[in-house]
């Protein structure tokens, strides 16, 4: 057979645009906390290639020649370094939905409410930015096809689940609002730590009603274009 895999030097200019911000999406997971060394992995969907990162590669070393995309089967079609290892879970988001970019962090509220609750308490409106209650994907192996099932099921109608004593994937249109889910998602996990480790006392959450209210007016918020 015929070899289909492009290199580095045959990349296209969108794709090196967009391997450049997926670089640069990693090397923030670590700036701000979300990670620790290699932990995580980044994507983004390009047509029918999904640029990922290197497996275990330090996200300050990547360079446009270590360019790495797949097809949505898992073939690699650009590049040599081998694909993050988390394959199953990227690839099971841009299969079921319309995402451009999805995140995987380690991120420590997050991976500690992972291990406490099934379900993330509705402390916080924000909630309503990732469709509804955050929920925990039971245990599996790291990037195992089991893993990437769990997963599924826990992003029915969500942008962001929590995977079970590992961490968190979000996924979005754009890089930038794959990273922001992911923030707002461990920012709401410390959140609702903070409040409920206060002796004595319960947060208060919010109610169905509410959350789809506030999810309804966040499709509006911001600057109108
Ligand atoms: P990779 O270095 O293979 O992307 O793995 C990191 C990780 O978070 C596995 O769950
Ligand atoms: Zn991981």
């Amino acid at each position: 057979m015929a070899e289909l895999r492009r290199s580095a030097e045959e990349t296209h200019p969108d794709e090196a645009r967009l391997w450049t911000e997926v670089v640069a999406t990693a090397r923030r997971t670590v700036a701000d906390g979300l990670v620790v060394g290699t932990s995580g992995n980044v994507s983004a969907r390009i047509g029918d290639v999904v640029l990922v990162t290197p497996s275990g590669v330090p996200y300050d070393r990547l360079t446009p020649g270590d360019i790495t995309g797949v097809d949505l089967t898992g073939r690699q079609v650009l590049g040599t370094p081998v694909p993050t290892s988390e394959l199953p879970m990227h690839l099971a988001v841009y299969r079921t939905t319309d995402a451009r970019a999805v995140v995987h962090t380690h991120a420590v509220h997050a991976t500690a409410v992972s291990t406490l609750v099934p379900e993330l308490p509705a402390v916080h409106y924000m909630t309503g930015a990732l469709g509804g209650p955050v929920r925990v994907a039971p245990y599996a192996t790291y990037g195992t096809d089991e893993l990437a099932e769990n997963m599924l099921g826990a992003l029915a109608g969500r942008s962001g689940c929590l995977l079970q004593n590992h961490g968190t994937i979000t996924y979005g249109a754009t890089l930038d609002q794959a990273y922001d889910r992911t923030a707002q998602l461990e920012w709401m996990c410390r959140l609702w730590l903070t409040a409920s480790s206060v002796p004595g006392l319960t947060p208060s959450l919010l109610t169905e009603a509410q959350l789809a209210e506030a999810g309804e007016r966040l499709k509006g918020y911001g600057q109108r274009r």
